[in-house]
């Protein structure tokens, strides 16, 4: 191997667990600062023994350049992380050279010190400077001819030069891919405090309505007139209602618990189309119900289905203007259910098909915006996904996909 490939072969087996820590970082949807600290421990720790471990034999200096893994700790304030690796390289260090342990200690001790009292920047160049003087110090101390055939000058320049090279390359990748990754969090956490603004300015907004509509009436209100008065009453108990229910839809946002139990689907879909026979009479809407009496049993919450199920129903219902038909039926395939609810309403078109499963996202005047959101989310804990096909003025199809496994009852 030449010294370029030499270089090569440190910075890959350095950089590698590194670049695995922090691809993790970048791809991982919630940052837990504990588990990415210690997945940074465990990244530098397998960056030392990469390079103790692979480095072809007859090369003296992965005994340096196992010191630039401590220096990556250094960097990254891993308390944890330069102890071990201090105390580690001091091991292999024994087991290098005949020359007492104290001098050891010192050099590590020095490179706390160095850590503590400078700068991140100095630090560095003094980490370079420290470990080139120790290294000679232990080639002299070792070896102590300076000249002729066996001198060590030579070969300390092909062992300092990618010592050298090595650390700050990869000193400086590692700042540069730690930057765009803040960066990265550092925008995704903007954006999701941007969405929880206007999630707050809507909710309050939602709020205050109904609230002001209250007010107006309590305002009007006559006690002289009671008989004037008393219609009030129901206006403002309608508005609390609505309040009520907006408030119940809000809460349950962030309490979507799942728990699975066998349930027969089919029998969840006849029992709920039944709840709507009423409704669907009233609204003189038509009704294509193409469910099975067969039992099919899959593993799934039966009341956060049955609420999925609803509001879906709901939507259809109040998307049909006149002649309406809904049409239910499930469709099985070798792996998965599919639960198609088709009504033959309003529609949407491509911007509120692209909006719908916003959380908040509502034509209506009464509308929460939030079934689509919650059904989501409750399709989604268990393994499933729902999808809208919609045109507009010709009619909605919602397919709701669940996972199936065959269920030995
Ligand atoms: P809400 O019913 O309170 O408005 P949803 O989250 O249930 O909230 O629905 C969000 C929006 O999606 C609705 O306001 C409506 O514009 C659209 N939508 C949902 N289902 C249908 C449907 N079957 N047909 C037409 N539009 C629909
Ligand atoms: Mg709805």
């Amino acid at each position: 191997m030449n010294l370029f490939q030499n270089v090569l072969l440190d910075i890959i087996l350095i950089l590698f667990p590194m670049i695995l820590f922090l691809l993790y970082n970048a791809y991982n949807e919630v940052y837990d600062l504990k588990k990415s600290d210690l997945c940074l421990d465990f990244a530098i720790i397998t960056s030392f023994y990469l390079v103790l471990t692979f480095k072809p034999d007859g090369y003296s200096y992965p005994y340096l350049m196992m010191n630039v893994p401590l220096a990556l700790a250094y960097l990254k304030n891993k308390n944890k992380s330069i102890l071990i690796l201090s105390v580690l390289c001091f091991i292999t260090l024994m087991g290098k050279y005949n020359i007492p342990a104290y001098y050891y200690i010192i050099e590590y001790t020095m490179l706390y010190i160095l850590y503590k009292v400078m700068d991140k920047f100095t630090f560095v160049n003094l980490f370079i400077t420290l470990n080139i003087f120790f290294y000679l110090l232990y080639e002299v101390l070792e070896k102590p001819y300076l000249f002729g055939n066996n001198s060590y000058i030579p070969n300390a320049l092909t062992v300092l030069i990618p010592f050298i090279i090595v650390t700050y390359i990869i000193m400086f990748t590692f700042k540069k891919a730690s930057t765009i990754i803040t960066f990265h969090k550092d925008s995704k956490k903007t954006q999701d405090e941007k969405e929880l603004r206007l999630s707050l300015f809507k909710i309050t907004h939602e709020i205050k309505n109904p609230i002001t509509v209250c007010k107006g009436y309590l305002d009007m209100f006559d006690f002289d007139d009671i008989k004037k008065s008393k219609k009030y009453i129901r206006i403002i108990k309608n508005e609390i209602n609505r309040v009520l229910i907006l408030l119940e839809d809000f809460l349950s946002i962030n309490k979507i618990k799942i728990e699975k139990d066998i349930i027969d689907i089919n029998l969840l879909l006849e029992e709920m189309t039944n709840s709507f026979l009423p409704i669907l009479k009233e609204k003189n809407i038509d009704k294509i119900f193409n469910i099975s009496k067969d039992e099919l049993f899959i593993n799934a919450d039966y009341n956060r289905l049955n609420q999925v199920f609803i509001n879906i129903m709901k939507n259809s219902i109040e998307a049909i203007t006149d002649n309406g038909v809904i049409c239910v039926f499930l469709k099985k395939n070798k792996d998965n259910i599919e639960i198609h609810i088709e009504d033959n309403g309003v529609g949407m078109d491509k911007e509120e098909l692209k909006k719908i499963k916003e959380p908040f996202f509502t034509t209506k005047k009464q509308g929460s915006g939030l079934g689509v959101y919650l059904s989501r989310q409750i399709i989604e804990a268990h393994g499933g996904n729902i999808e809208y096909v919609s045109k507009k003025y010709i009619g909605t199809k919602t397919i709701v996909t669940l996972p199936y496994e065959e269920i030995g009852i």
